[in-house]
């Protein structure tokens, strides 16, 4: 097994033959990747070593003390958070060759293509359809696997815009029950019949889209899994989606609860006995969901995120918007003015880099976004706690007969 010592003289040896000063950033980070000092969890060969996941922030200490450029994780979110560990599990050899290294360097943007009008919180729902067409030696379908040809409407892709790849559910058989005729595909967002149109959201700027997919062709050899197993493939995206959202690291007092306790002690006037129980619950709960993350982060060590991922997610959402809140209240008339209505096309969500109406707003939609907090609880409720599941009548009509 690896050792946090091998760790370091490795990441030494990278440093020496790769000085940070004097190299191109993405050359370094290729050569990161190439040294399995990436993701070390990860196999050898693709950004890792197999070694405890908790190990990562050994190199990533050492990186940072060095001043190492980063890949920018929150730029790359879905990518590094959803689509890696998608692809590392139900990907061929060929797929894990092919998008894992881009993607971790940043070079390739992703995006998940999952929601739909009609199919969000009952996303089991979904109509966008693939349809098979089948390869033969000629080159007919294109070639061997042949290809699926893809129709249908996405909305809410943060990122569409910026991205290279997608992750995409869509429905290869309407004669089966919903949950069992989705296939889980890589779509290639070039593709002359994707288009992608921004959607304004309440902070004025287009963080997402919604994106119109007309005979787009995405070759067999780009589906990730069996025919009709995408649900299952998805509950490993969506499991490390919750995790993705709510289990960063932060530093005790950073993040929000930083940002609001700078306030508090830069705003004396503004201090009641009120406001300070406040202050202090937030902290508390900042704390409770630092650690609690934590302890998630080293359970994925042992193996891939399950349900408990959801109250971390319902915990950050919540903590947000309280903390959010009690900023803009504080500031009083300064945090109610908004800094810029422009519209824009951010490529990140930049909660402590911009002012407190910004975050106030952006915060709204972390209650929504990964799974609203409603399915959450209850999520927790039918899986973690093994109450009385919600009734689901649709569950053994085939698809097409299903009311929508
Ligand atoms: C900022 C942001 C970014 C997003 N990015 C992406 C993305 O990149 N890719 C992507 O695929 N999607 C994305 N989404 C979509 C997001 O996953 C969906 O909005 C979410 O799953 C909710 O679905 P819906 O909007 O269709 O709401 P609906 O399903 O219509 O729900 C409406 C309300 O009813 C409640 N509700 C519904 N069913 C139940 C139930 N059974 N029990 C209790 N309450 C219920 C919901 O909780 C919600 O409050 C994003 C959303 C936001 C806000």
């Amino acid at each position: 097994m690896t050792t946090a010592e091998e760790l370091r003289t490795r990441t030494a040896d990278l440093l020496a033959a790769h000085d940070p000063a004097a190299t191109e950033p993405l050359e370094f980070l290729r050569a990161r990747f190439d040294a399995g000092l990436a993701w070390v969890h990860f196999p050898p060969g693709l950004g890792g070593l197999g070694a405890p996941r908790a190990l990562q922030a050994v190199v990533d200490a050492e990186l940072a003390a060095a001043g190492a450029p980063d890949n920018d994780p929150r730029r790359i979110g879905i990518g590094l958070g959803m689509a890696a560990p998608t692809v590392l599990r139900f990907g061929t050899e060929e797929q894990k060759q092919r998008f894992l290294r881009p993607l971790w360097t940043g070079e390739e943007v992703w995006c998940q293509l999952f929601s739909e009008p009609g199919a969000g919180s009952d996303l089991a729902a979904l109509a966008t359809r693939a349809v098979h067409e089948a390869g033969d030696a000629e080159g007919g379908g294109d070639g061997p696997g042949g290809h699926w040809t893809v129709d249908g409407q996405k909305v809410w892709t943060s990122s569409a815009h910026l991205a290279r790849w997608a992750i995409l559910l869509a429905r290869t058989d309407p004669d089966v029950p919903k949950h069992q005729g989705i296939s889980y595909f890589v779509c290639d967002m070039t593709d002359p019949g994707v288009d992608v149109r921004p959607l304004r959201q309440l902070t004025g700027e287009a963080e997402f889209n919604e994106v119109f997919l007309t005979g787009v062709r995405i070759p067999d050899a780009h589906r990730l899994g069996a025919v009709g197993e995408g649900w299952k493939i998805a509950q490993t995206t969506l499991n490390n989606e919750r995790v993705a959202i709510g289990g960063h690291r932060t530093p005790r007092e950073g993040g929000l609860i930083g940002l609001l306790a700078d306030v508090w002690r830069e705003q004396p006037g503004a201090r009641t006995h009120e406001l300070h129980q406040r202050l202090l619950q937030g902290w508390t709960d900042a704390e409770v969901l630092r650690l609690t993350a934590e302890r998630l982060r080293q359970q994925l060590a042992v193996g891939q995120p399950g349900p408990e991922g959801a109250a971390a997610k319902l915990a950050f959402a919540r903590l947000a918007q309280q903390l959010t809140g009690l900023e803009v209240e504080l500031l009083a008339e300064e945090g109610l003015g908004y800094g810029d209505w422009t519209m824009s096309r951010p490529e990140l969500v930049d909660f402590t880099g911009r002012d407190a109406g910004y975050r106030y707003l952006r915060a709204k939609g972390n209650s929504i976004e990964g799974g609203s907090s409603e399915i959450l609880r209850n999520i927790i409720a039918e899986r973690v706690l093994g109450l009385p599941a919600e009734s689901r009548s649709d569950k053994d009509v085939p698809w097409k007969e299903s009311a929508r």
